[in-house]
């Protein structure tokens, strides 16, 4: 999220971005808050059958990723649920595919989890057929907002409150016959899971929102004051406004500038971003910094370690 807040940062004085970036940050607080329910109430989960709880579960299969709320693996199935905070009055419409709440008289559509639901299913089957065949996969979506009411629910496929959620789970797998896994071979299934975990990480904002790299306010960050366009003079960095000196401002800029702009970075994109004249102060902190370098057809440029 630190992205989000530095894309926030960046935007000019009254941009209308502004508004919807701050619903996304609260959008996604929200999400996070509603897994870590998901998991402290599955707590309560008790089935005859050994199973394992695994929550964010980030992974890769090939150049497929997906980031999983929560996964139940158990003795005979494995369950993923995806969690959904999303308060007001929710209607799942199936005739056409869409899923909408309404809040105060007006009705906000939201995209269906249902779809998202699918994915990651076919995706589990997936990392488990070579190792696991034989388990079946299965799911639900979990709506953990406290102040949610389903008035249309899907008839084909699960979507339960977080209050029922463990007597649910305990549901789904009491009616999927008989158990085929001990616990250690869950724990070899955990192990799979920590084996092909890939961070889940979100392409530059800019390119992510299709924000125009003109709505970006340029320049290096005061960590006193806040101020963008602290001045290079010499070794160190001096803010406009403060007075204050920092030697690395820079670095928070660079950070910045991968978060939003782009992956790689040149001396050119540096001296524009930082606002720095000198090719070869800007070269000198770009090489000092913790960096990868990179050369290609007499281009240079540098990624993150
Ligand atoms: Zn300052």
């Amino acid at each position: 999220m630190s992205g989000h807040f530095a894309l926030l940062k960046r935007l000019r004085d009254g941009s209308e971005l502004s508004d919807f970036i701050r619903e996304e940050i609260r959008k996604i607080d929200a999400g996070v808050r509603g897994e870590e329910r998901v998991f402290e109430r599955l707590k309560e989960l008790r089935l005859v059958g050994a199973f394992r709880v695994f929550s964010d579960v980030c992974l890769v299969l090939d150049e497929w990723k997906v980031q999983i709320d929560c996964l139940v693996v158990t003795d005979r199935c494995c369950i993923v649920l995806e969690s959904k905070n999303i308060s007001g009055r929710l209607y799942f419409n199936e005739e056409l595919d869409e899923f909408y709440k309404e809040e105060n008289g007006t009705e906000t559509p939201i995209s269906n989890p249902y779809f998202q639901l699918m994915r990651h299913i076919r995706f589990m089957k997936e990392f488990l057929r070579k190792t696991h065949p034989q388990m079946k996969v299965t799911g639900a979506v979990i709506m953990t907002a406290k102040s949610c009411r389903i008035m249309q629910k899907p008839t084909h496929y699960s979507i339960y409150k977080l209050e029922s959620m463990v007597e649910r789970v305990t549901q789904i797998y009491n009616s999927s016959g008989v158990a085929s896994f001990s616990g250690e071979e869950l724990d070899v299934v955990g192990k799979l899971l920590e084996e092909n975990r890939s961070p889940f990480e979100y392409p530059p904002l800019c390119e992510y929102y299709r924000i125009n790299a003109s709505e970006i306010r340029l320049g290096v960050e005061c960590p006193g004051c806040g101020v963008l366009g602290m001045r290079r003079t010499g070794k160190t960095w001096t803010c406009t406004s403060c007075n204050k000196r920092d030697r690395n401002a820079h670095k928070k800029a660079v950070d910045d500038y991968f978060l939003l702009i782009n992956n790689r970075i040149t001396n050119r994109d540096f001296r524009k971003f930082c606002m720095v004249e000198s090719i070869y102060a800007a070269s000198r902190m770009l090489g000092n910094m913790d960096l990868q370098m990179h050369k290609a057809g007499g281009k240079t440029y540098y990624t993150k370690k």
